[in-house]
Formats: structure tokens, C-alpha cells, sequence
């Protein structure tokens, strides 16, 4: 964003949308002391670690540092460029930017491949709601009992069979074909020229992003000869199955409001549950869940029903689910269907009452477990000794140290073992785990960022820093061009301070920076800590010198450069004197 000029128009959109009302359309927050916190969505988060500031009009999430305003947050959601950012929260402020020419926003790569799957999307609704050739499509639809609304919210589309139906359509809207290859719509022909359409003679499921845009598209068959069942959009730089749910834009708002989620496998899944009046579903597209897939549920509810088909594969997609579910945090509950169903045909033969009882009754991860592994043990699938290694692996996910041992004590009983030797083998493989851990390291040096946060917060001390040689001792980049701003220019307005800068680093630092609280009760206090802190640097920038100094000395010795020797002893003799002096000053 460099030197923006705009900073009028920015101020205007930041004064006009709430950083609070943003935030929240993503994650849920909640007040507290000062301000606002929440899971953080830029991270696997379990414990809220994002503050939110609506005075200063910022965001930090302490944990894994992301932080800047409103277009920094809604940048790095949406991955999108500032003038991107910029056009949009434009449009959400009500604010005009049509008079500013140089801040059209430059289309970026992901933008036009949203707009190319928004224009497939139209062509292959248009094909299932208006034309011949989506004829197929609508008695499918038919046969299936999915209503017309359904269809219509989640813009359900035909592809008409042929090879290049879709490929004409593009083109004729001059939509470049190599980058419709790219989401996958065509596909490049192996020995002449030219592109073919992925998907043909099928009804088109869009998936879309939490934001409703269209990512990729699922097909599927109508009839039941072709192979297979189900084409997915393949992976794209908008499409990523490990961090996609299919109806998530339709159904966050109604699992914030429930405080829960159903967990389902498939859009078939999704769409029966939903059009059957159950919104708080959300559906995996082909892949098990993953962590990406936790963290993203989790900012809407930490409250998880998993619903999969009663055969084998299902209950063993369950395990899977829940195995992911505890490691990131959660305890998850399970709606067992009766052997042989789905979810689709058990809302279908029993109806919604019965099925509604089912959701609101649902067994928790170890019964359902118990039940399983139960199950196989009688079968002669698996060993007692298995069922207890397995349950010790799931018990040990359980973060809770309270929920922990009462699932210990559970498994005791029914696998009547002491409870002591469950619970030594749960410690054991606890601390292992510890053991292999690593500790992140410091991104910079904390003394120079602390030196930050005083004069963010006290920017009149600037004067006793503007007495030295501030800049020789400050070694982060960003940190030293944020000071330049704070001192030099005298800039230490949030806004104007964070449109200087474009890189993420720095937004980073200053909304860390902002946001901390490192309890300075008053000027005078703050007035020592930026005497200390540049004490400090001043020790650690004459340790280094005299470090160096020590080398070439050796190396002079060494050389039997008697002259030179000398030299570098009476500098060594020097530093330390101001070394010395430098310390009992700190004193
Ligand atoms: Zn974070």
C-alpha cells in the first residue's frame, strides 16, 4: 500500500465500519475488561487469543502475532490485495471511490478465478432452471424430493452433456481459458488443441467460501451408469478440500445461534438435513475433517454432533472425526444412527420428530466408542490390550485435566482395569509428547519491542530517545523504521502510522504494540522503562563490539602484529570503561 494518498478516504471507511461488527461476521467475540476477544481465525486456536479494539480500531491476536485495522483483518481473510480491501469495505461503508482513479483496485489471480466460477455457476443454474438441455437435471431434482428453494439458495446447476458446452460459453464471454483451467472447469485436450468441459451430464453442487463465493463445484451423476458418482473441482489456489465445508456461508450464522454443529459427510448429507429444516450442518467435501477444518468450526461453536452412516466406513469416519476433534481441543458428541442408515434415509422413513430426537440426545465421543470398539472386540477384531491402547490415545487429547480423569475413570469401568493404570499410562504418553515439544523462539529482541510499546503509548518520550543514537542500536528493520515514523515524523496516529507501512511485519508489530497491556501506570514510569530499555541496548550493542574486538585480538596474536595488538587493546580498554560506566548508570 506504500505511499497511499488516500488517507482520507481510508479514515472515512474505518470511521464508518465498526472493526467489532467485521470481526464478528468471521468469529465470535465477547467483551471483557477493556475490549473484545475471540477465537483468532488466523490460527488453530483454542483459547481465545484475539483482542479486538474498537476505539483504536485494531486487531492483535497474541498467539500467532496477526494484527492490524479493518483492512488488514478483512486483506488477510479474504487473501486479497489493500486496493482489493479497499473497494470492498468501500462498498460495505457506503463510501464512494469512484473519484479517486489511482485507487481502482487492481484485479488480483484469486479475484478473477472467483469470477470465473461465478460466471460457470450462472451458466449451469441458467441451463437447470431455463433450457432443454437441463431437463435431466430437474427430474433428478424431482425424483429426489429436493425442493426448488433449495436449489435456488444453494444455486444448484446442470451441466449439459457434450464436450464443449460450457468451453463455448467462456468463451463467448471472453473469459480466458487457461486460467478456467485453473479451478478446473476444463480441462486441456491431450492431443490437439483445445479445452473440454470437467464436468458433463451432471447436476453442479457450487461450494462456496464462508463469504459465499463460489470456490468449486461438486457433480453429480444423473445417470447411474456413468462413473463415478461424484466429480470434485480439483485442488486450486481458492479450492482446498482440508479447508472447505459445503454450506458453511448458509449454515455459520445458525450454528453460532445453536451453539453447535452437526457434523455430516457429504453435500447429499448437508442438503437433506438443511432442507429438512436442520441449519446448523456442515458437510466435508471428500476428505476427512481435518485440524484446518476444527479450527474453522470453532469460531462459531466449540459444540460438535458428528452424524455419519451406520456401515463401517461411516463409523469409521466417525473415529476419525473424533480422533481430530480431541486433538484440537474439543469434546466432541455422537449421533448414532441405527445400523444400515443414513442420515437422508432415516429423516425419510422415521421423519424429522424422531430424527430431532436423535440430534438432541446424542452420546458422548468415549460411549460411542466404547460401543464401537465393543462391537469389533466381540467380533474378534481387536484385542482387550488394543482397546486399552486406543483409549489411552484418545484420553490423552482431552486437554481438561478434570474432563480427563472422569473419562479415565469411565474407561476403568468398562474396560475393568484400576483406574491408576490408566491414568499412569495416560501421564506417561502425555509427557513424552511434552518432552518432543519445541519452544518458538523470539521473533526480536524483546527489549526493542517493549521500547516500542512505551512510545506507541507515551509518544512525548520520543525526546530522550531523539538524544541518541537511536538508530545504531536498534537492529529489528521494522521496529527501526516504525521509530523513524514515531520520532522523525512525528506520526504516531494508529491509522496514519499502519497506511506507512506495507508489509504484514510491521502492521504486526504496531497492533502488538497497541494492544498489549504491559501495566505502565503513568509517564513517569514509562520515562524509566525507555531509560532502561535504551540502557540495555547500549550494554548489548558494546557486548557485541567487544565480542568482534576479542576475535581480531587473537587474530593479531596470532599474526604477531605487535602494533596492531596494541591498537585493538586500548579499544578493548575503552569499550569496556564505557561498558563499565553504562552499568552502574543502569544500577
Ligand atoms: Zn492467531
Amino acid at each position: 500500500m506504500g505511499k497511499f494518498n488516500n488517507e482520507a478516504l481510508v479514515k472515512e471507511i474505518k470511521r464508518r465500519l465498526s472493526i467489532i461488527n467485521l470481526v464478528e461476521s468471521y468469529t465470535s467475540v465477547k467483551k471483557t475488561g477493556k475490549g473484545y476477544v475471540g477465537l483468532c481465525p488466523f490460527h488453530d486456536d483454542s483459547n481465545p487469543s484475539m483482542h479486538v479494539d474498537e476505539e483504536k480500531g485494531l486487531f492483535h491476536c497474541f498467539s500467532c502475532g496477526a494484527g492490524g485495522d479493518i483492512f488488514g483483518f478483512y486483506m488477510r481473510y479474504n487473501n486479497l490485495t489493500f486496493p482489493e480491501a479497499l473497494s470492498e469495505l468501500a462498498k460495505k461503508a457506503d463510501v464512494n471511490i469512484e473519484r479517486q482513479p489511482e485507487s481502482v483496485p487492481r484485479r488480483s489471480q484469486n479475484s478473477v478465478l472467483y469470477k470465473i466460477n461465478a460466471v460457470a455457476a450462472k451458466y449451469y443454474r441458467h441451463i437447470l432452471q431455463e433450457d432443454s438441455k437441463g431437463k435431466r437435471g430437474r427430474d433428478y431434482l424431482e425424483r429426489r424430493g429436493i425442493s426448488s428453494e433449495t436449489a435456488k439458495e444453494f444455486i444448484f446447476g446442470f451441466a449439459p452433456e457434450g464436450w464443449d458446452n460450457l468451453v463455448k460459453y467462456l468463451t463467448k464471454n471472453e473469459v480466458p481459458l487457461n486460467i478456467a483451467e485453473k479451478v478446473g472447469l476444463i480441462v486441456k485436450r491431450n492431443n490437439t488443441e483445445g479445452y473440454y468441459d470437467r464436468f458433463r451430464n451432471r447436476l453442479m453442487f457450487p461450494i462456496c467460501n464462508v463469504e459465499g463465493k463460489v470456490i468449486g463445484f461438486g457433480g453429480r451423476r444423473v445417470d447411474e451408469q456413468d462413473e463415478p458418482k461424484y466429480i470434485n473441482s480439483p485442488e486450486s489456489d481458492i479450492y482446498h478440500k482440508r479447508k472447505s465445508f459445503y454450506g458453511i456461508n448458509k449454515s455459520k450464522d445458525h450454528i453460532r445461534r445453536e451453539s453447535r454443529a452437526i457434523l455430516v459427510e457429504g453435500y447429499t448429507d448437508f442438503l437433506s438435513l438443511y432442507s429438512s429444516g436442520i441449519r446448523n450442518v456442515v458437510a466435508t467435501l471428500g476428505t476427512s475433517l481435518t485440524r484446518e477444518h476444527v479450527s474453522m468450526l470453532r469460531r462459531y461453536t466449540n459444540n460438535v454432533v458428528v452424524l455419519f452412516d451406520s456401515d463401517e466406513s461411516g463409523r469409521k469416519a466417525a473415529k476419525k472425526s473424533l480422533d481430530v476433534l480431541l486433538e484440537e481441543g474439543l469434546l466432541p458428541h455422537v449421533a448414532p444412527l441405527p445400523s444400515g442408515k443414513d442420515p437422508d434415509s432415516y429423516i425419510n422413513e422415521e421423519g424429522l420428530d424422531k430424527f430431532n430426537e436423535l440430534i438432541e440426545n446424542p452420546i458422548s465421543w468415549v460411549e460411542f466408542w466404547f460401543d464401537m470398539t465393543g462391537d469389533y472386540q466381540k467380533k474378534g477384531m481387536i484385542t482387550r490390550k488394543q482397546m486399552l491402547e486406543e483409549i489411552v490415545e484418545l484420553i490423552e487429547h482431552v486437554k481438561d485435566p478434570v474432563e480427563r480423569s472422569f473419562w479415565i475413570k469411565k474407561a476403568a469401568e468398562r474396560l475393568s482395569v484400576p483406574e491408576s493404570e490408566i491414568y499412569s499410562l495416560v501421564k506417561h504418553r502425555r509427557s513424552e509428547k511434552k518432552a518432543g515439544g519445541t519452544k518458538t523462539q523470539l521473533k526480536y529482541p524483546n527489549t526493542e519491542k517493549l521500547l516500542l510499546t512505551v512510545l506507541l503509548k507515551f509518544p512525548d518520550l520520543k525526546s530522550i530517545l531523539a538524544e541518541e543514537d537511536w538508530k545504531g542500536l536498534i537492529s529489528n528493520t521494522e521496529i527501526k523504521s516504525i521509530l523513524e515514523e514515531i520520532i522523525v515524523q512525528g506520526n504516531y496516529d494508529p491509522s496514519s502510522l499502519l497506511l506507512r507501512f506495507d508489509d504484514k511485519v510491521a502492521h504486526e508489530m504496531i497492533s502488538e504494540a497497541l494492544l498489549s497491556s504491559p501495566g505502565i501506570p503513568d509517564a513517569e514510569t514509562a520515562s524509566k522503562i525507555v531509560q532502561d530499555c535504551v540502557g540495555k541496548l547500549k550494554l548489548s550493542k558494546l557486548d557485541e563490539k567487544l565480542k568482534v574486538l576479542r576475535i581480531e585480538i587473537d587474530d593479531a596474536i596470532k599474526e604477531k602484529d605487535i602494533q596492531l595488538e596494541k591498537k585493538l587493546l586500548k579499544e578493548f580498554g575503552d569499550l569496556t570503561k564505557q561498558k563499565q560506566r553504562e552499568e552502574g548508570r543502569a544500577l
